[in-house]
């Protein structure tokens, strides 16, 4: 079995070919510019390839309702001249074979739960903290939609009294966690990149403070297994322990389980890296064959 997988991203393009064992067996990438040559050089690394089918993991929001007249368009995305863009569309008018859509975060999740940090679990958020924060949730086993798609990066956060940041750099919302504790964020708070934040800077407890909210909210409403965090800002590993310990202390011992006994596997880094998305990519297609 042959199948494609496509993670598009906001800067770049990850096109991948994979067995049906997830083995990889070429990728290539090229950066997200305009629509038009972006897609040239997508459909050129897939010409030729006898696809059995084909997974999308898209950046959001993306419209996702199989129903809907506009399924698998990028819909009000900040990247002008994505908006309204047929993705899935235009790949299966290209490369005619079934085609599968879900977001990149819910592809990841999905990756992660089948071979990846929450294997053999039904219940996982992947969260990818970066130039923005997104989630995706596996739940009893399936990937959450609703009515659009679960954006866990607008959650809105209580803001800590010592933050130097009173407004959070989200256009649409004051306090969410996108604008608390993406990496712009963390840019406009500390006047560096996160990268070049040093190690004992207070910038990090607060970070992991912002993240820990987050990852209450998940245990909380859906009562996930884990909780995985990727995204650049997460590169920075003492973040984890940090999250931990902020979790262990909003929790107030209120939640019992075995699971909680070892924080390190429930708040954890994904296995998977830097393939969570293609991957997913990958399983969408594969489940289109199932
Ligand atoms: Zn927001």
């Amino acid at each position: 079995m042959l199948l494609g997988t496509l993670e598009a991203g906001g800067t770049k393009m990850v096109m991948g070919i994979c067995d049906e064992n997830m083995k990889i067996l070429r990728s290539s990438s090229c950066p997200t510019r305009m629509p038009e040559e972006t897609m040239k050089e997508i459909l050129a690394f897939f010409e030729g390839e006898k696809l059995d089918a084909m997974g999308i993991a898209t950046f959001g929001p993306a419209d996702l309702h199989p129903q809907s007249p506009t399924y698998g368009n990028i819909t009000n995305t900040p990247k002008l001249a994505w908006r309204d863009f047929p993705l899935l569309k235009t790949i299966q008018e290209a490369l005619q074979v079934p085609c599968a859509i879900d977001t990149d975060v819910n592809a990841a999740a999905l990756a992660e739960a089948r071979y990846g940090a929450a294997k053999g679990l039904d219940n996982c958020l992947y969260l990818t903290v970066g130039t923005g924060i997104g989630g995706g949730l596996l739940c009893e086993g399936k990937l959450v939609h609703g009515m659009i798609h679960p954006e866990w990066g607008h959650l809105m956060l209580a803001r800590r009294e010592d933050d130097p940041l009173t407004r959070g750099v989200c256009p649409y919302h004051m306090i969410c966690a996108e604008g608390l504790a993406s990496g712009p964020s963390m840019q406009t708070r500390w006047a560096m990149p996160a990268s070049e934040l040093p190690d004992d800077h207070r910038g990090w407890d607060l970070e992991a403070y912002y993240l820990a909210q987050v990852c209450i909210a998940a245990l909380f409403t859906v009562s996930t297994e884990r909780i995985i965090l990727g995204g650049g800002v997460m590169h920075h590993e003492a973040l984890f322990p940090m999250i931990r310990q902020h979790v262990t202390q909003m929790l107030g011992g209120y939640l019992v389980s075995p699971r909680l006994a070892d924080m390190d596997s429930l708040i954890c880094p994904p296995d998977l890296y830097p393939n969570s998305g293609l991957i997913g990519g990958a399983l969408l297609a594969r489940q289109l064959m199932e």
